[in-house]
């Protein structure tokens, strides 16, 4: 758990054309990974055996991880990091027991409180595509990181892999508690979980060089945008009038301004505003 992977980032490059595009496109692999596979396999095989204690699916979580990475690989997901991090970070703990079970299909799951945890398959993504900002692939990480949105708190626990320090922010006092406990185990010193409304970011730790918002709303919120480092990137659900739904954006600030990008159709649910 005490790894901090490089990117290799062989995520295939993203078009420049801001268009919709169906998430098999956009994942076809670029070259052949079976080597990386067997390593992400054989060392969630090797921590399985090597834990004392089993609890939730026990033994065998680590190779259902193994088996859920190798689908996503298929499938063409090919950021090593975020595979190897997906492998490491055990989703079952991070939602109830009644549904541990399916907690390795590529299937999202209810967390309590009408939230979802979002299916891994669009977890990855957006960890892919947050790899690919400019300061990730300069620092070999993710770095600072912005997250909107701890629900369970799975997706912060793959964050603390990728990153070197991360906020992560909830509106609902329930579930901050409850991602909270899922994550006292996670012992990483630059993880904070902040109860509040994410919409306002959070300035004391900015800038940021990756933000990912797990809500959507009609527009991206400006703070969002100014606690973006130059050389950042987010990426966020949010409505968009051409398609009349929703779809993944991705802004870059440069040097010399702001990019966007449109990618995928998603459905996230609403970011709201005020802490409840
Ligand atoms: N990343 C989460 C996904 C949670 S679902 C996980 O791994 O479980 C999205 C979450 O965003 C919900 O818990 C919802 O309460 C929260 N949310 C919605 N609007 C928000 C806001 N303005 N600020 C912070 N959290 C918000």
């Amino acid at each position: 758990m005490t790894r901090a992977p490089r990117f290799p980032l062989a995520l295939d490059r993203v078009g420049a054309a801001p268009r919709t595009r169906p998430a098999t496109e956009l994942l076809r692999p670029q070259r052949p990974l079976q080597h990386a596979a067997q390593h992400a396999q054989q060392q969630a095989l090797h921590e399985a055996a090597g834990r004392a204690t089993p609890a939730g699916l026990g033994l065998d979580s680590a190779a259902m991880r193994a088996r859920m990475v190798q689908r996503l690989r298929a499938e063409g997901l090919a950021c090593e990091p975020v595979l190897e991090a997906l492998a490491r970070v055990e989703r079952h703990r991070f939602v109830d027991t009644a549904l541990a079970n399916q907690a390795y299909e590529d299937t999202s799951l209810p967390i309590g409180l009408g939230q979802t945890i979002s299916k891994p398959s669009v977890v990855a993504r957006m960890l892919a595509l947050l790899c690919e900002g400019a300061a990730a692939r300069a620092q070999g990480h993710l770095g600072s990181v912005l997250e909107i949105g701890t629900g369970c708190g799975y997706q912060a626990a793959l964050l603390a892999e990728l990153g070197r320090s991360v906020v992560s922010i909830e509106r609902l006092q329930a579930l901050h508690d409850k991602a909270r406990g899922h994550l006292a185990g996670v012992r990483r010193a630059g993880l904070q979980l902040v109860y509040g409304d994410g919409r306002l970011g959070h300035a004391p730790r900015a800038p940021y060089h990756s933000i990912i918002a797990a809500a959507g709303g009609d527009a991206l919120p400006q703070p969002w945008i100014d606690q973006l480092a130059v050389g950042g990137r987010l990426v966020a659900p949010t409505f968009d009038a051409a398609s009349g739904g929703q779809v993944l954006v991705v802004i870059d600030r440069g040097a010399a301004g702001l990019q966007r990008q449109r990618h995928d159709a998603v459905h996230f649910v609403p970011l709201k505003s005020g802490a409840a």
